[in-house]
């Protein structure tokens, strides 16, 4: 069996999910499933991110210790996960004390091997991101992303990581194809960024209570996201998957390009290290124009989703419009909309017709062996989900068609037969597609179309 081992970004322990950490989780999630339909060994992480100053904060706030802070968000994003129909095999959190054990070897590595050192550091910090700011980054002086109270400027003694030593090589693997990025577009940033001016990575912080500590110097500690990098190898380590490293797939928002393709593949050749098989980089879900995000407060709640289109309805609008190539607007009226037309009425009206024309005419299932259709897994592994779905629903349309153009209702049975029997396994072919997308669905569809075929309740009530 081939391995594949795939990531989520461990998300920051602050508050419960947004619309954007879903919407990874869940493509995530499509691919991983998809991996297991072909028989791979899949092994899927997604997890928290929980030191630093951003979660100390947001403990602080709710007047708790940070610990019990993180592990009551890490039972609510295991429970949204669990609503979701997640296939995560690995939880990660970066506050279990193996994770802390190994980050602590690796740096002392790192040290050993001439690429850290000491110096002062002067810039503009940004408490959202958890990242000092050159000026390039900067729109009227803060953050674009965060706040303007959320940036400040820090002066202090840090470790220093050799970042630059590791540039060119890691330049010249991401032109050469050996450390692969996708899409064109995403890879096309980051090459133009490392023609840039880069400087040495500040690996340590002073005064942050809620961290890893450096093993050779105790006031400092490491800087939450080179520590939360290292997640994706100490997680291999700890829950004993050694030999499913390196990861084929790290799959993340273009917000973390940056730390994906530069500094985890630097640390990791630092290390001696294999790199990641791939990087895929997508876009971000945009409301009224702005990202979607607790910082700026303009979430659409995962919550509300769920209420209001369930498992499924939250799976499909927001693979659907996750963005290939570039970032997507999304609201309500155009969730609703979307909903309507694909799920209670595309889909949901051909079950429904179908299974009610079986019904009267006495027609059974047949089980079969399937499999994703061709171009359907090319889609996929091309990670274009939402052409992926295009397909899917050309499928559906084309059966649709079909049912309007024989009127197996205006038949008798014997002429009706062939043609029901056909759209059934057009149905069946339909419903396995579905399976890494709409799992719950594609299961009731399989079961209501083997064996005897009767009607049953609508899949996707009307909004
Ligand atoms: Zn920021």
């Amino acid at each position: 069996m081939k391995k594949f081992y795939l990531t989520t970004p461990i998300y920051y322990a602050n508050d419960n999910p947004h619309i954007g950490h879903i919407g990874t989780t869940i493509f995530a999630d499509i691919i991983a499933r998809y991996n297991r339909l072909k028989e791979n060994d899949v092994l899927f992480l997604t997890g928290l991110d929980e030191h630093g100053e951003k979660v100390y904060l947001a403990s602080k706030k709710e007047d708790k210790e940070p610990q019990q802070f993180v592990d009551e968000l890490a039972q609510k994003w295991q429970d949204y996960w669990q609503k979701l129909n997640i296939s995560h095999d690995i939880f990660m959190r970066t506050t279990l004390p193996e994770h802390k054990e190994i980050v602590a070897k690796l740096l002392n590595q790192i040290k050993e091997n001439g690429d850290i050192y000491k110096a002062t550091y002067t810039g503009v910090y940004c408490v959202g991101c958890e990242e000092f700011k050159s000026e390039r980054d900067l729109v009227d002086g803060h953050c674009p992303e965060h706040r303007s109270d959320q940036i400040s400027t820090k002066e202090e003694e840090n470790y220093f990581f050799k970042l630059t030593k590791y540039i060119p090589t890691i330049k010249k693997y991401i032109l050469d194809g050996t450390l692969p990025l996708e899409p064109e577009s995403k890879k096309k940033e980051i090459l133009a960024r490392l023609d840039g001016e880069i400087h040495d990575l500040s690996i340590s912080r002073q005064n942050v209570p809620w961290g890893i500590k450096l093993p050779w110097d105790e006031q400092q500690t490491v800087y939450v996201w080179v520590e939360a990098l290292m997640n994706y190898y100490t997680a291999t380590k700890i829950f004993k998957k050694d030999d499913f490293w390196p990861a084929d797939l790290h799959f993340l928002g273009k917000g973390n390009n940056w730390f994906h393709s530069v500094i985890w593949p630097a640390l990791l050749l630092s290390l001696e290290l294999p790199l990641p098989k791939k990087i895929f980089v997508h876009g971000y879900y945009n409301v009224e124009g702005k990202k979607v995000g607790k910082s700026l407060g303009n979430a659409v709640t995962v919550d509300d989703l769920l209420e209001k289109y369930g498992t499924d309805g939250t799976r499909y609008l927001l693979a659907v419009s996750m963005p290939y190539n570039s970032d997507s607007e999304v609201d309500f009226a155009w969730f609703n909309e979307k909903y309507n037309s694909d799920l209670a009425n595309g889909l949901g009206n051909l079950i429904a017709r179908v299974a009610k024309l079986c019904e009267n005419n006495n027609i059974s299932g047949v089980t079969r062996n399937l499999a994703i259709a061709k171009n359907l897994g090319t889609l996929i592994e091309e990670y274009k989900l939402n052409e992926a779905l295009s397909y899917i629903w050309s499928e559906i349309t084309e059966a649709d068609k079909k049912i309007n153009e024989t009127k197996p209702w205006e038949l008798d049975q014997e002429k009706a037969k062939p043609i029901l029997e056909d759209l059934v396994l057009k149905i069946q072919q339909i419903a396995f597609n579905l399976k890494p997308f709409l799992p719950e669905t594609a299961e009731k569809i399989m079961k209501q179309f083997s064996g005897e075929i009767k009607s049953a309740p609508p899949l996707f009530p009307r909004i």
